[in-house]
């Protein structure tokens, strides 16, 4: 938990998310990808948590895996203090009115077969209960919010310029009136002379309708500008968590420290000296032993290469910091406690296809 003053919306408890590889004519499991291992977090109401790191880390997986677009491996997810890690299909389809999603590509996301009014109304005729009228009206009243121009209803998506599109993917997540969403890096395919705007109408929303955020993104600069708390992932699990000024003003994993030396920025004095990391992001289908990080860590010891470094807390019980290394235990001693343990579990294997064989059968504006 990143505060205990504030409920969370969300929490999720220990979700795992391996993706199987099949190979041979009996399509039998013989690795996993372990794109999620063991997050956990909690988001309080109104307030926007940012998960930063590599591409490949797991961002989007978790962001998928917590609204149920892909099944978790194992793990619970909470919202509003309810497990609905095992919701049948029809809760989760109620559910969907409170939980959102933007997504990243506004090219791929929205269908060119279809007009604005039908891309937008599409989740209000899922849930029922509205009128053609009402609905038409809801839609003009969202699109407005999102600052487009109600007349456009008729017009189909290669008609409207990048941004514009986003503006259609986050009235399309608003039209419910959600109170989470889950915005899958909804400026990185955007030229940067839009992002700013996006940037700002996503934070305006959020404090006109006290919206939840879940704010995937690897660019720090605007995930500075946006949360409220932010966790840094590498190879699918969480190496730092914490508000946003203690994480940006006192990073203690190495692999933080580097992320924020690369923010460029124009003020001298705030330059930090760059580190340069060597090497690729392990494969996630075989990650090292001990600590994912020591093969490009500068300062890996014998001891990562072998022992798996738990997550701790170097912060107050009011203002929880959360550290994935062995450095925070040696700098903050037995004053960090540790907030997870690693288990290391396998997933229940996926039943295997019925087959003929006789063996047996994871509040400043942006410029
Ligand atoms: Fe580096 Fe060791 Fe800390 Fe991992 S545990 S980040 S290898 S110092």
């Amino acid at each position: 938990m990143l505060s205990k003053s504030k409920q969370p919306l969300l929490s999720i408890q220990n979700l795992v998310k391996y993706f199987p590889i099949r190979k041979g004519i009996f399509s039998r499991v013989v690795a996993n990808v372990h794109a999620v291992d063991d997050v956990s977090f909690d988001i309080p109401e109104g307030e926007t948590l940012s998960l930063v790191g590599e591409s490949g880390c797991g961002k989007t997986t978790t962001g998928r895996t917590l609204l149920r677009l892909i099944e978790p491996t194992s793990g619970k997810i909470f919202y509003n203090g309810t497990d609905i890690a095992n919701a049948s299909t029809s809760q989760m389809r109620a559910l969907r009115k409170d939980m959102q999603i933007v997504f990243q590509d506004p090219y791929g996301s929205l269908n060119p077969r279809m007009t604005i009014q039908s891309i937008v109304e599409e989740g209000l005729i899922i849930q029922g209960g509205y009128t053609a009228s009402e609905r038409k009206d809801l839609v003009c009243q969202t699109l407005k919010k999102c600052g487009l121009d109600p007349s456009y209803i008729s017009r189909y998506p290669h008609e409207f310029s990048g941004g514009q599109r986003q503006r259609v993917c986050i009235a399309r997540a608003l039209v419910l009136s959600p109170k989470f969403v889950v915005l899958d890096e909804p400026i990185s395919a955007l030229d940067v002379s839009i992002q700013a705007q996006i940037i700002n109408l996503l934070a305006d929303l959020r404090d006109e309708y006290n919206l939840t955020y879940l704010f995937i993104s690897h660019d720090l600069s605007v995930v500075e500008y946006l949360s409220n708390h932010v966790a840094v992932m590498y190879l699918g699990k969480i190496v730092e968590m914490a508000d946003k000024a203690t994480l940006y003003g006192n990073p203690v994993h190495p692999y933080t420290q580097a992320l924020l030396s690369a923010i460029p920025t124009v003020d001298p004095s705030k330059r930090r000296s760059r580190i340069v990391l060597q090497g690729d992001v392990p494969s996630p289908i075989n990650p090292p032993q001990g600590c994912h990080f020591h093969p490009r860590c500068p300062h890996a010891t014998e001891r990562c290469r072998t022992e798996a470094p738990q997550l701790i807390n170097i912060g107050t019980a009011d203002n929880v910091h959360q550290v994935r290394c062995f450095l925070a235990e040696k700098d903050f001693g037995t004053s960090g406690q540790t907030i997870q343990t690693v288990e290391k579990k396998e997933p229940t294997p996926p039943k295997q296809p019925q087959g003929k064989s006789k063996k047996k059968s994871g509040k400043k504006r942006r410029k």
